[in-house]
């Protein structure tokens, strides 16, 4: 559509209706003064006839030539202006002003005339050919006793009377511009003043539509623009309330989304990323401002989960499935999927929240090992007590001392049975949330408490004429529970006299510094090498499994220690050189 501003819109129409009164109004004030102006001139001829037909009357008494000089009389008088006519009934010219009667043709055809004897006036506009010019005739009779013989007949130029009406048409062309110009400049003023505030609101509402909603339309003086104004203000203040609105509960999202542990992925129907959380983002290794955007292709490398993605969007109903992400650090998710509805019902993508089940499938792996570890470390004492028990039930050993060689082989392995129990009965009261919470934890010298478990340990040392030093600053003092303290170190002591060979030495060395307390327990044995160091504190874990069973080891002993370590807050460390012997370290945090 032909697109003008509001004003050129208006404006043209005033003017063109402006213009249109005025033509409108000179024609027919033009027609209005030329019936008015004929009416009156033809009244004037109608009197001047009547004054001059008594005069007539008595000079046709006289004859013809007289009736003819006094025609000429009037015309004169007249100054020419006028002419004068007397014809008879038969056509016949009498007298005439400006012409020889005598050459005048006969005038009975003349309409004035014709009417003038036949109602006692006539008039008629017509071209004279005798003086060569439009002109009016006013005939009526001539007052002769009872009957008229003649009429005189009054005629002026109707030229003059044309001039007169063109002058008065230029009169009114005048005025009739000078409205124009004036009304142009009003219509002009006019048309600004109705379209300015519509420009103005257009402005203002481009303003909005910027998202600069802080402006606001100023009252038009219309009651129609003030309204559109009033509309125009409150839609500005509901639009501001409602992106707050907006931003605030998308800020919360964003918030919720990012402080999430589960990965957030949301594509949309084509599989392109509309959104993703740090957790996914993480988790895939990319930058979320790059990931949006882009193909679930491009940012996720996993061919599973792309896969999953691919289900869901077809997919009718939520989705569901496990994902391994394999690397260095193998992890495992759980993934669920849902496809997002647009309010029309139309599917919009699809969201997929992935929880990390790398912990929970290790834990899982770890109760599996655990179970059939200790199944494992128990089987193998009960099965030779029950091999031993069995063969004495027999009755097929009678010989007394291959009879207590059976009895003490079951014994030692009742006793193993009861250590792998012990300890494990010491971890599973280690690792129970509400035994730790009852755990109390007091401020002991360390010298007195580390000196208790020098002391259990001493048979075990001096059995291998192994001597233990034990250094230790008198005053230190530790919050901590004196027995779990004393088990920790009894097996640090006793694992650094099983792996050392006879008459080495064990050092003790506790350090105190300002943030931890440190006991050594460095001993000069066979030492660990490098590829165990990470894993001698998982339970069950033995470098040697047959030097262990032997040195009666349960593989529990540092798993111990380590969880005692922590229940005061700290950990223990190990550095260790194959050949030449190891240093365990319990890092106590001063509390
Ligand atoms: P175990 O009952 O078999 O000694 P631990 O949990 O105490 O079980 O120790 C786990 C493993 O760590 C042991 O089997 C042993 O190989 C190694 N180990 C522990 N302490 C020492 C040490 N002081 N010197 C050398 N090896 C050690």
């Amino acid at each position: 559509m032909f697109r003008t501003r509001l004003i050129w819109r208006l404006y043209p129409w005033f003017l063109a209706v402006t213009l249109l009164a005025v033509v409108a109004a000179m024609v027919y004030f033009s027609r209005e003064f030329r019936a008015f102006y004929r009416g009156q001139l033809r009244d004037e001829l109608k009197a001047v006839a009547g004054v001059a037909a008594p005069e007539v009357a008595r000079a046709l008494g006289h004859g013809p030539a007289e009736v003819d000089t006094l025609c000429k009389r009037f015309g004169r008088a007249g100054n020419d202006q006028l002419r004068f006519t007397v014809v008879t009934s038969a056509g016949r010219v009498l007298g005439d002003s400006q012409e020889n009667p005598t050459l005048m043709d006969n005038h009975s055809d003349r309409a004035e005339i014709q009417a003038a004897f036949r109602s006692g006036y006539g008039e008629s506009i017509r071209f004279s050919p005798t003086l060569g010019g439009e002109m009016l005739y006013v005939a009526i009779p001539v007052p002769e006793g009872d009957a008229s013989r003649t009429a005189i007949r009054v005629a002026v130029f109707a030229n003059a009377m044309e001039e007169v009406i063109a002058q008065m048409r230029t009169h009114i062309l005048w005025a009739g511009l000078v409205i124009v110009a004036c009304v142009a400049i009003l219509s002009l003023l006019i048309s600004r003043s109705i379209s300015q505030p519509i420009v103005s609101m257009r402005r203002i509402a481009r303003l909005f539509a910027g998202g600069q909603l802080n402006v606001r339309v100023p009252a038009a003086g219309a009651t129609e623009l003030d309204d559109l104004a009033k509309a125009l203000n409150e839609m500005a203040t509901q639009l501001g309330d409602r992106i707050v609105t907006i931003t605030r509960q998308r800020s919360e999202l964003e918030t919720i989304l990012s402080s999430m542990i589960e990965g957030v992925l949301a594509v949309d129907s084509s599989g392109y990323i509309v959104s993703i959380n740090n957790a996914a983002a993480e988790l895939l290794g990319v930058d979320p401002a790059w990931a949006r955007g882009r193909s679930v292709e491009e940012v996720v490398r996993n061919v599973g989960l792309q896969q999953f993605v691919r289900d869901t969007l077809v997919s009718d109903k939520p989705t569901e499935g496990d994902i391994s992400f394999p690397g260095a650090g193998e992890r495992f998710f759980h993934v669920q999927g849902a496809c997002l509805m647009h309010a029309r019902g139309e599917r919009a993508g699809a969201v997929i929240v992935l929880s990390d089940m790398t912990r929970v499938h290790r834990l899982e792996n770890l109760r599996r090992d655990f179970v059939a570890n200790v199944s494992h470390e128990l089987k193998t004492p009960v099965t030779s007590i029950q091999g031993f028990a069995e063969a004495l039930q027999e009755g097929g050993v009678t010989d007394a001392e291959q009879t207590r060689r059976y009895v003490s082989i079951i014994a030692k392995h009742a006793q193993r049975l009861n250590a792998i129990i012990d300890d494990l009965l010491s971890l599973s009261r280690l690792e129970d949330g509400s035994e730790r919470r009852a755990i109390s934890f007091e401020n002991h010298k360390l010298k007195e408490v580390l000196q208790a478990a020098i002391d259990l340990s001493a048979i075990k040392a001096e059995a291998k004429q192994m001597k233990v030093n034990f250094v230790c600053p008198e005053d230190v003092t530790a919050s901590v529970n004196a027995p779990l303290l004393e088990q920790a170190v009894v097996n640090l002591i006793d694992n650094a006299v099983k792996y050392s060979e006879p008459g080495t030495p064990i050092e003790i060395h506790v350090d105190s510094g300002q943030e931890e307390v440190a006991i050594r327990v460095k001993d000069a044995g066979c030492g660990i090498a490098a590829e165990h160091l990470s894993r001698v504190f998982e339970r069950f874990y033995v470098v040697d499994k047959s030097r262990s069973r032997k040195l009666g080891g349960t593989g529990l002993g540092l798993a111990i220690v380590k969880h005692i370590a922590q229940v005061h807050g700290g950990h223990v460390t190990v550095e260790s050189t194959p050949g030449k012997g190891s240093t365990f370290t319990m890092h106590l945090p001063r509390r």
